[in-house]
C-alpha cells in the first residue's frame, strides 16, 4: 500500500468480500489500531478541505460599498469639493473626519461579522462527528477524520457514511443517496459482488455523506477525504453562503426606509438652504447632517452579532443552533411536540420487574421475589427461554470505549434488556447462529430474530403487547406450552395495561420453533403462530429539570404536546409525573374519540380515522384550562399530521426527533430538533437545533434565550433611534427657526459610530431578564420596530435628550455673553463650547438613556446594577471617547469641539438623572395602568 492513488479500486465492486479485504490488506476485524495510524500519516485525514476562498477580501469591500456607506462618501467628496472651492473653512477637516468615519464603520462591521461567524463555526464543531469501526475486532468509536482506507466501518440505520466504501454484509439495508445524486428515492443495498449499472448506483456501495435509511452492516473503506466521490463535488459547493434571517432582512428593510427617507429629508434642507439664501455648500452641508444624523448605520452587524452571541449561550446551554434565523423562531415558538423516551425521560431504562407463569416478579439486587417473597433459583430455571431472547432479540452491541472499558452500545429498550438477562445470569444459551432479522419498525412495533441451534431454527420475537400478544397461538405456562385461550390473552394484557399505569415501558416476549430448514424460510412469515414467554416493565425516569420546564412553558403561554410510541397508559402517567396533565385528569368536553374517553389521550389508531376538523378541534388551545391532549403509540407519519396541522392553525411549532423517519416532521417544524445522544445523523442533519443533552428543559432554555435576544435587539435599537432626535433637532432648528447649529456633522458622526457603539453592543448581550418566560409569545407577525417602541424612541427618550441637549447649549451661550438673535461665529471659540456642550449632553443622557433602555417595562433598580459588564464597559468607553474629544488636540481639530471646564458635567448629569426619572414614572404609569395587559403572568396562565 504505498501509494495512497492506489486506494481507490475501480473494479471493488467485482470482488467477493474475501477479495475486498485482501486487496484492502485489512481483516474481518480490520486494520489493528496501529496499522490505523500509519495509513492515517500516509493517506492525511478523512475530510474535506475548503476550497479557497477570496471571501474575506470580498466582504472588507463590502463594508465600504454599502447604501451607507456610499452617502458617506458623496458626503465627504462634497466636502472636499467645498474646500477645495472655499479653502479655510474647514470643510477639508470634516471630510476627513467622515472618511475617518467610514473606516471605522466599515472596521466595526467587520469585526462584528467575522466575530458571529467564527462564533458560528465554533458551534458547528461541538456536534460530535464520530463513526463507528472494527479495529483489532473491537468495535471503537473514532473521529470521522480518523478513518483510513481498509477501515471495517460499523453501519447502523440512521448514520452518515464517513467514506466511501464497500459492502461485505448487509441486512436490510437501504440508503439514501440524495447528496451525491439527488435523487431521494431510497435504495437497496447488498453485499454480493456486482458488475453492472453506474458507479454511484452500484448496489454493494455506500458513499461518503449519503445516509442509511434502514438495516445495518458492515463495509471496508477504499476512498477518504477529498478522494471520496463526495470530496470532489465538495470543491464545487463549499462557497454556499447562508443567506439573511428574517430578522436581518427586517433590519435590511428598515434601515433603507429610514435611509430613504432621510435622504429625501436631506434634500429638501438643501432646498431650504438655498431657497432662504444660506448658499451651496452650507446647505449641502445640512442635506448631509440630516441624512447622517438618521440612518443607523450600526444595526445590522450588532443584530446578526446578537444573534450569534445568543446560540453561543444556546450552546452553553447545551441547545447547538445550527442556522441562525433559529434563534428568531425559537423566541416565537407556541407549541412543543415532544418525544417521551429520552427527550421527556432519562433514556436510562432498567428492567424492574416481568410477568411470566401468571405472576408478577420483581427483581431487586439480582434476586426474584413474587408477592415479596424470594423466588428460589431451581423455580426461575423455567424462564430460561425468556431470558434467551432478551439475550439475542436485539441489535445492541459491545463495545469498547476510549478508555479500555467496554459498554454496551444501541437503543437503550434493548440495552436494558440484555443487561438484564445478563445481570441474572439465567441465560446460557447454547451456541446460536443469527440467520436472519425482521427489523424493529414504528408501524409494526415489533422486531424479531432467527437463530440456527443445534439442527433447530428458533424466532424471537419481542413489541409492544398488543402488537404482539394476537399473534400467540400459545403461551408458556411453568416450563410447557399450552394454548392460548382468549381469557388467557385478556389477562396478559390487563397485566401490560396496569404495569403502564404505573408508568412502565412494556414489551412483550415470544418465541417460534421453526420446522424448515434454513434456506426455504422467509424471514417475514415467522411472526405468527408464536408462544408468548412474558411481558418486560421497564423503568425510565423522567429528566429531573422536566416538571419544572414543563411549568415554566406553560408560563410563557408555550404549549407541550407529547407525541409517542409508547402505550397510552405509559404515555399518560408520564405526563402526569412531569405535570403535563393533572394528577386527577377532567372529564373530555372537546369531541375526543369514544376510546380516549376520561383520558385526554390519543392513540395512533384514533388518528388514522379522524378528519382534519376534528383534529384542529383536539388541537385548537383550551380556554377552560383544559391540558392539550397525548398522544400515544403514534408512528412518525402521525407525528407528521400533527405538525402539518399546527402549522396550519398558525402556531410556531418546535417538534423533537431522533431517528430516520422523524426526519420529514423535523423539516416541515418551524423548528426542528434533534437529540444529539440518541438522535441518528440523519436526524441531526435535518434539524435546526440539535439538543447537546436531549433533554427536554434544554429547549425551554433556548425558547428563553431567543425570546431574550429578540428583546434585547429592541433594546438597542430604541437606544440607537432615541439618540438620532437631539442629533437632528438642531438641525431642523437652524433651518426652521433660524437658531445656530448646535451640533456639527462631525459631532454628529462621533455619536452615532463612536460613543453609542459599544453601549448598543452591551444591550445586545443583556441576560434574560426574569420576566422573559411569564409572557405569551412575540406572534409572528409581530414587526421588530413596532409603535411603541417608536413613539418610545423618537417621541419620549428623543425628545426628553434633546430638550437637555438643546438647554444646555443654549444656557451655555446665554451664560457666556450671547443674547438671541445675534449671529454666532462658527470659528468663535463660543460656538465651539457651546456645541461641545450640545455633544456632552447627548452623550451623557445616552449614559442613562442605556440603562433606561435595559428593559422597556422594569425598574432600572430592579434588574441588577452589576448584571450586564458589557454595558458598564460600554458606559466607562463612552464617557473615555467623551473626554478624549473634548480636552484632546487630535479631538479638537477632528471635530470641532473644545475644553469645557469640569463643573458642566454637573447640570448634565442632573439632565441624565432627570431622563431616568421620566423613563421611570412612564414605567410605572405604564405597569399600572395597562396592568391586565401587562400581567403577563396572568395572560399566559392559561392552562391548567
Ligand atoms: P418516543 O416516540 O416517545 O421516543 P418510543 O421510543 O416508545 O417513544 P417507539 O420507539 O416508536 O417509541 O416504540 C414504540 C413501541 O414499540 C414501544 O412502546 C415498545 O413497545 C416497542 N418497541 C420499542 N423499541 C423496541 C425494540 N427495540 N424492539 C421491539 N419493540 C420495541
Amino acid at each position: 500500500m504505498s501509494d495512497p492513488q492506489t486506494y481507490r479500486f475501480h473494479d471493488i465492486n467485482r470482488l467477493t468480500a474475501e477479495e475486498v479485504l485482501k486487496r484492502l490488506e485489512t481483516a474481518g476485524g480490520g486494520l489493528t489500531a496501529d496499522e490505523a495510524l500509519r495509513r492515517l500519516a500516509e493517506c492525511g485525514p478523512n475530510v474535506l478541505s475548503a476550497p479557497e476562498r477570496y471571501v474575506f477580501l470580498q466582504r472588507l469591500v463590502r463594508h465600504f460599498t454599502h447604501f451607507l456607506a456610499v452617502l458617506l462618501w458623496i458626503a465627504a467628496g462634497l466636502s472636499f469639493a467645498a474646500d477645495f472651492l472655499r479653502p479655510g473653512e474647514g470643510m477639508a477637516t470634516l471630510g476627513w473626519a467622515i472618511l475617518g468615519v467610514i473606516v471605522i464603520n466599515a472596521a466595526f462591521a467587520f469585526y462584528q461579522e467575522y466575530k458571529a461567524e467564527r462564533a458560528v463555526h465554533a458551534l458547528h464543531r461541538m456536534l460530535p462527528d464520530t463513526a463507528w469501526v472494527s479495529r483489532g475486532g473491537q468495535s471503537v468509536e473514532v473521529p470521522r477524520s480518523e478513518i483510513v482506507p481498509g477501515d471495517l466501518l460499523l453501519l447502523e440505520e440512521g448514520e452518515r457514511e464517513p467514506a466511501d466504501a464497500r459492502l461485505i454484509e448487509a441486512t436490510g439495508m437501504r440508503v439514501d443517496n440524495s447528496a451525491l445524486t439527488g435523487e431521494s428515492k431510497p435504495k437497496r443495498r447488498t453485499a454480493d459482488p456486482a458488475d453492472d449499472g453506474h458507479w454511484l448506483d452500484m448496489p454493494n456501495l455506500v458513499f461518503a455523506g449519503t445516509t442509511i435509511l434502514s438495516g445495518h452492516g458492515r463495509a471496508v473503506v477504499f476512498a477518504a477525504g477529498m478522494r471520496t466521490e463526495f470530496g470532489k463535488i465538495a470543491r464545487l459547493t463549499a462557497t454556499v453562503e447562508e443567506g439573511l434571517s428574517p430578522l436581518q432582512r427586517e433590519i435590511v428593510a428598515v434601515t433603507r426606509v429610514v435611509a430613504a427617507i432621510s435622504l429625501a429629508m436631506g434634500a429638501a434642507f438643501f432646498a431650504i438652504g438655498l431657497w432662504s439664501g444660506l448658499g451651496f455648500w452650507i446647505s449641502a452641508i445640512f442635506g448631509i447632517g440630516i441624512i447622517v444624523a438618521n440612518v443607523p448605520e450600526g444595526l445590522l452587524p450588532t443584530v446578526t452579532l446578537s444573534l450569534a452571541m445568543a446560540s453561543q449561550q444556546m450552546a452553553k446551554r447545551k441547545a447547538l443552533v445550527k442556522h441562525l434565523p433559529s434563534v428568531e423562531t425559537l423566541g416565537c415558538t407556541t407549541v412543543i411536540c415532544t418525544d417521551k423516551t429520552g427527550t421527556l425521560t432519562e433514556n436510562r431504562m432498567k428492567v424492574d420487574r416481568f410477568y411470566a407463569d401468571r405472576l408478577v416478579i420483581e427483581a431487586r439486587e439480582g434476586c426474584f421475589f413474587t408477592a415479596g417473597r424470594l423466588v428460589p433459583n431451581t423455580d426461575a430455571e423455567r424462564w430460561r427461554p425468556l431470558f434467551d431472547a432478551l439475550l439475542h432479540c436485539h441489535n445492541a452491541k459491545r463495545v469498547r470505549r476510549p478508555d479500555g472499558r467496554s459498554t454496551m452500545t444501541g437503543d437503550p429498550t434493548e440495552v436494558a434488556l440484555l443487561e438484564f438477562a445478563i445481570e441474572h445470569g439465567l441465560a446460557h444459551p447454547p451456541p446460536l447462529r443469527r440467520m436472519g432479522e425482521l427489523a424493529f419498525d414504528a408501524d409494526r412495533k415489533r422486531m424479531s430474530t432467527l437463530h440456527w441451534s443445534e439442527g433447530r431454527l428458533i424466532a424471537f420475537t419481542k413489541g409492544a403487547p398488543e402488537s404482539l400478544v394476537p399473534l400467540c397461538a400459545r403461551l408458556r405456562l411453568h416450563g410447557e406450552g399450552i394454548p392460548m385461550s382468549s381469557d388467557e390473552r385478556a389477562r396478559i394484557l390487563a397485566q401490560s395495561r396496569t404495569f403502564a399505569e404505573q408508568a412502565y415501558r412494556v414489551l412483550a416476549v415470544a418465541m417460534r420453533e421453526v420446522a424448515h430448514q434454513p434456506e426455504h424460510i422467509e424471514v417475514e412469515t415467522i411472526e405468527n403462530d408464536l408462544t408468548f414467554l412474558g411481558l418486560v416493565a421497564m423503568m425510565d425516569p423522567p429528566h429531573r429539570e422536566v416538571p419544572e420546564a414543563v411549568a415554566t412553558c406553560r408560563r410563557a403561554g408555550v404549549r407541550t404536546i407529547m407525541i409517542t410510541g409508547d402505550h397510552p397508559l405509559t404515555a399518560l402517567a408520564v405526563a402526569r409525573k412531569i405535570g403535563l396533565v393533572p394528577q386527577q385528569a377532567p372529564r373530555p368536553s372537546r369531541g375526543r374519540s369514544p376510546a380516549a374517553d376520561f383520558v385526554p389521550v390519543i392513540e395512533g389508531s384514533h388518528l388514522d380515522g379522524m378528519s382534519e376538523e376534528h383534529l384542529r378541534r383536539l388541537l385548537t388551545p383550551s380556554r377552560s384550562g383544559e391540558p392539550d391532549p397525548v398522544f400515544a403509540r403514534m408512528a412518525p407519519r402521525h407525528k407528521m399530521r400533527i405538525v402539518s396541522t399546527l402549522k396550519e392553525m398558525g402556531e410556531t411549532v418546535a417538534v423533537t426527533g431522533d431517528g430516520v423517519n422523524d426526519a420529514p416532521a423535523l423539516k416541515s417544524a418551524s423548528i426542528g430538533i434533534a437529540m444529539g445522544i440518541a438522535g441518528t445523523d440523519v436526524a441531526k442533519e435535518t434539524a435546526d437545533i440539535v439538543l447537546l443533552d436531549d433533554n427536554f428543559a434544554t429547549i425551554v432554555s433556548a425558547i428563553e434565550e431567543g425570546r431574550a435576544v429578540y428583546d434585547n435587539i429592541r433594546k438597542f435599537t430604541t437606544y440607537i433611534l432615541s439618540s438620532n432626535v437631539p442629533e437632528i433637532v438642531p438641525f431642523l432648528g437652524y433651518g426652521f427657526l433660524g437658531w445656530p447649529l448646535a451640533l456639527t456633522i462631525p459631532q454628529v458622526l462621533a455619536v452615532d459610530l463612536g460613543t453609542d457603539m459599544i453601549p448598543a453592543l452591551g444591550l445586545g448581550t443583556e441576560r434574560p431578564h426574569a420576566d422573559v418566560m411569564q409572557r405569551p409569545p412575540r406572534p409572528k407577525t409581530e414587526r421588530l420596530l413596532n409603535r411603541p417602541l417608536l413613539l418610545r424612541a423618537y417621541l419620549f427618550l428623543g425628545l426628553i435628550e434633546a430638550a437637555i441637549a438643546m438647554g444646555a447649549f443654549f444656557l451655555y451661550l446665554e451664560t457666556h455673553g450671547w443674547t438671541w438673535g445675534t449671529p454666532l461665529d462658527w470659528a468663535s471659540p463660543l460656538y465651539r463650547e457651546a456645541t461641545s456642550v450640545t455633544l456632552c449632553a447627548i452623550v451623557v443622557t445616552q449614559v442613562a438613556n442605556v440603562l433606561a433602555c435595559r428593559s422597556d417595562r422594569r425598574s432600572v433598580f430592579t434588574l441588577g446594577r452589576f448584571g450586564n459588564p458589557l454595558i458598564l464597559t460600554g458606559i466607562a468607553f463612552e464617557l473615555t471617547m467623551l473626554l478624549l474629544l473634548i480636552y484632546t488636540p487630535l479631538g479638537h481639530r477632528l471635530f470641532g469641539t473644545s475644553g469645557l471646564p469640569l463643573w458642566i458635567f454637573g447640570p448634565l448629569a442632573l439632565g441624565a438623572l432627570a431622563l431616568l426619572a421620566a423613563e421611570e414614572t412612564r414605567k410605572a404609569i405604564a405597569n399600572r395602568f395597562a396592568g391586565g395587559r401587562w400581567n403577563p403572568v396572568g395572560r399566559a396562565a392559561g392552562g391548567p
